[in-house]
């Protein structure tokens, strides 16, 4: 007899109204095996991982079981892509099975990714390959233990089934939790087809789910768009202050509530580059790691246009309205970068002539071909003995390079009342030892694609979890990759 699974399950974006998503139950799949599962987040999540981790949980976390409770459906949503616009996208290959409130009472989105073809697939086949969803689960989870708002992975499971991409790849289904999925390009949807009741229905969703506080103010629609550019903002910030570079930052893929979605070619960069592009698609380095907040602000402009209708009836001053809010991005953006490059050098004041002399850093880092993430937690080890300088010194092409900057660091450093200590410990805890770099990401795919083996994506999420604290046994999981190990481009493979 089937045990049946009941998930305490709430559907609010399913009572919404019909053309703003498909209902649809994913596809079963032949043989699902399950290869990992997120106990401590399935207990946050109030879900049994014993139920999950059986037979039965493998089953639903394929695809091919509905839990009890659940009321499946694919999104509808538009979006820019690459600056071009696409009236309708949607979830082509993910199915939402429902929210759960969680232990926080934040109410989660669980969505299958890779769970079969909706009504959104247009050409696609609704799957997704072993590859990019172990990818998806490393970075995702990376990025959450590095403390950055993130979707969230509870699961990967092996299909048993095959994916036709450029070749013949292993089939997987990646659970996704997000605090919720509605993106830029889900109001898009209802702005281009001119539905302003549909922009103002999810706008009320939106305002009730992510930004409550914005009902008690006379103009709620605005400062649900100031609330979205000041997430995005400290976003993005927090993006470049660990080397990230999203790779795809269309607007469907820019989250309304201000957490990273949608990892494809996403990645890390090693050597301080602003120029770095990983992605294989983004030619024109539109997605480059230096453009992230300009194009960050593009997207939000999207948005803005989309809330036009519910500012004022008269146009002109809603654009104008519109027009100041997004003008504070960049200074939003700024200050959450700037204060974020102070700590990573281990500045507790604010003083005239730090911006330029992080940025000096920067530019040495840059010219020098210096790992990003070494260099600022060596930094740490550095501030608290002068001793420890070689090791950063070493880090750059022209060492000499370094000995310049970090005599005007420690004159700026000297002023401050902390001690040598205090200051070591403060950088460590913003500056990580470890992120999932990409030489080692492609070594879990490799593994696990090529030898069923799935002992180095263990290894390497378990010392991610972790990002701030050595971990000695690991230390080469922080080392950069040696020449012929680098992986200069990602694929979005899908
Ligand atoms: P992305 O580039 O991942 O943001 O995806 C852009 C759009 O393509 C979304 O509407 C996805 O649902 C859709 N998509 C991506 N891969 C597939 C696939 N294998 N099958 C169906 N739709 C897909
Ligand atoms: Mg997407
Ligand atoms: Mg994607």
């Amino acid at each position: 007899m089937c045990m049946t699974v009941h998930f305490p399950f709430q559907n609010t974006y399913a009572t919404l109204p019909a053309n703003f998503f498909a209902r649809v139950a994913p596809t079963p799949v032949i043989s699902p095996r399950l290869i990992k599962l997120n106990r401590p987040l399935a207990v946050h999540l109030g879900l049994d991982p014993d139920v999950l981790d059986s037979p039965e949980g493998a089953e639903i976390l394929a695809g091919k079981r509905l839990p009890e409770g659940a009321d499946p459906i694919a999104m509808a949503y538009a979006g820019h892509q690459f600056g071009h616009f696409v009236p309708q996208l949607g979830d082509g290959r993910a199915i939402l099975l429902g929210e759960v409130i969680d232990a926080d009472g934040v109410r989660r989105d669980i969505q299958l990714k890779g769970s079969g073809p909706t009504p959104f697939s247009r050409r696609g086949d609704g799957r997704a390959a072993l590859g990019p969803v172990l990818r998806e689960y490393v970075v995702s989870e990376a990025m959450a233990a590095l403390g950055i708002p993130t979707t969230r992975s509870l699961a990967a499971v092996i299909t048993g089934e095959s994916v036709m991409r450029e070749t013949v790849l292993p089939g997987a289904v990646l659970t996704r939790v997000a605090s919720s999925h509605i993106r830029v390009g889900t109001f898009q949807f209802f702005a281009a087809r001119g539905d302003t009741d549909g922009v103002k229905q999810l706008a009320d969703h939106v305002i009730a789910r992510h930004y409550p506080q914005a009902a008690q103010t006379d103009r709620p629609y605005h400062a649900l768009l100031e609330g979205v550019i000041a997430r995005q903002a400290e976003l993005v910030a927090r993006w470049l202050l660990v080397g990230f570079i999203h790779g795809v930052m269309n607007t469907d893929n820019t989250s309304i509530s201000g957490e990273t979605i949608d990892y494809g070619p996403c990645a890390f960069m090693d050597h301080y580059d602003p120029a770095t592009v990983f992605s294989s698609i983004d030619e024109q380095g539109r997605y480059a790691y230096a453009n992230q907040p300009r194009i960050a602000l593009w997207n939000l402009t999207r948005l803005a246009e989309c809330l036009l209708p519910l500012f004022s009836n008269k146009q002109e001053k809603a654009i104008a309205e519109a027009q100041s809010l997004l003008g504070e991005f960049p200074e939003k953006f700024t200050t959450a970068y700037q204060a974020g490059l102070r700590k990573k050098i281990g500045l507790f004041t604010m003083l005239d002539g730090d911006e330029a002399l992080v940025q000096d850093l920067l530019d040495a880092m840059a010219k020098n071909q210096a790992d990003f993430t070494l260099t600022f937690r060596r930094l740490g080890e550095a501030a608290f003995d002068p001793a420890n300088d070689t090791a950063v010194r070493q880090l750059f092409a022209d060492p000499t390079a370094y000995d310049d900057w970090a005599a005007r660091w420690r004159q700026r450093t000297s002023g401050e009342p902390q001690t040598a200590s205090e200051r070591r410990i403060a950088m460590r805890a913003v500056n990580p030892a470890f992120i999932p770099r990409n030489h080692r990401v492609e070594a879990v795919i490799e593994a696990a694609m090529n030898r069923d083996d799935f002992a180095p994506f263990e290894a390497l999420l378990k010392v991610l979890s972790k990002p701030y604290e050595d971990q000695p046994p690991f230390a080469d999981y922080a080392e950069p990759p040696q020449p012929d190990q680098r992986v200069l481009q990602t694929f979005c493979g899908t």
